[in-house]
């Protein structure tokens, strides 16, 4: 199946759920073979990869959805349209002071580790509500919705960690109503193996890369 398939089929699947298109290590011809498919959002992990393939690329927002070093944040406020991966309140101070220097309010999701798991970024869920708290007092930052990524199971396996995922995002949209800062929108949760099981959960916005362009080669 070609990369325009793949999104046709996809895109008429899900619907009302948005896609995020996963860009990581595909070359700008295939990620435009991808947006002019009818694909409006990429997904990209590596500030410096997107930079080496930004000025080729159509029209599109672009999300950043990798981890992401202080040292780069400078650049992904600049090139970014969301940046989904605040996992530290080091990472969202950061973004916030270079939002200011640029001018801009950034938007953002709060990512969670949603799992528990010690190797991976993001918020545990037990410090998710004091983390968001002290976010919200970041004048520069606007939080539009949450990211997770569950443990590498099997999709149903993965179910219970969406619905919990769910639980929180909707326990965190009422506590913060009244922020100003905080408008909790967007839950972004399922790739490839697993989206349909996070759609049925509650994701309001999917982050799909090999089901479009293939597996990946490093
Ligand atoms: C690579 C990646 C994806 C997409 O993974 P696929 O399994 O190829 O769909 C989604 N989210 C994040 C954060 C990723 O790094």
């Amino acid at each position: 199946m070609s990369v325009t398939e793949n999104i046709t089929s996809i895109l008429n699947e899900l619907e009302n759920t948005k896609l995020i298109c996963v860009t990581k290590t595909v070359n700008p011809e295939r990620i435009n073979e991808a947006i002019r498919a009818g694909a409006t959002i990429i997904g990209e992990n590596r500030v410096q990869e997107f930079e080496e393939k930004a000025d080729s690329l159509l029209q599109c927002k672009k999300h950043m959805i990798g981890h992401l070093q202080t040292n780069k944040v400078k650049k992904a406020v600049e090139y970014f349209d969301v940046i989904q991966s605040v996992d530290s309140l080091k990472v969202a101070r950061e973004i916030d002071k270079r939002a200011r220097d640029a001018g801009i309010i950034q938007e953002v999701y709060i990512q969670v580790n949603i799992g528990n798991e010690p190797q991976k970024y993001g918020f545990k869920p037990d410090v998710i509500k004091k983390g968001i708290d002290e976010i919200s007092s970041l004048k520069n930052i606007h939080v539009t919705g949450m990211m997770c990524i569950p443990p590498y199971v099997p999709p149903e396996q993965a179910r219970p960690y969406f619905k919990e995922m769910k639980a929180l995002f909707h326990d965190l949209l009422l506590e913060t109503q009244r922020n100003d800062n905080i408008d909790l929108k967007e839950l972004s949760m399922g790739m490839s193996g697993d989206y349909r099981v996070a759609i049925e959960e509650g994701a309001t916005i999917v982050r799909i890369g090999s089901a479009i362009f293939g597996k990946r080669k490093y």
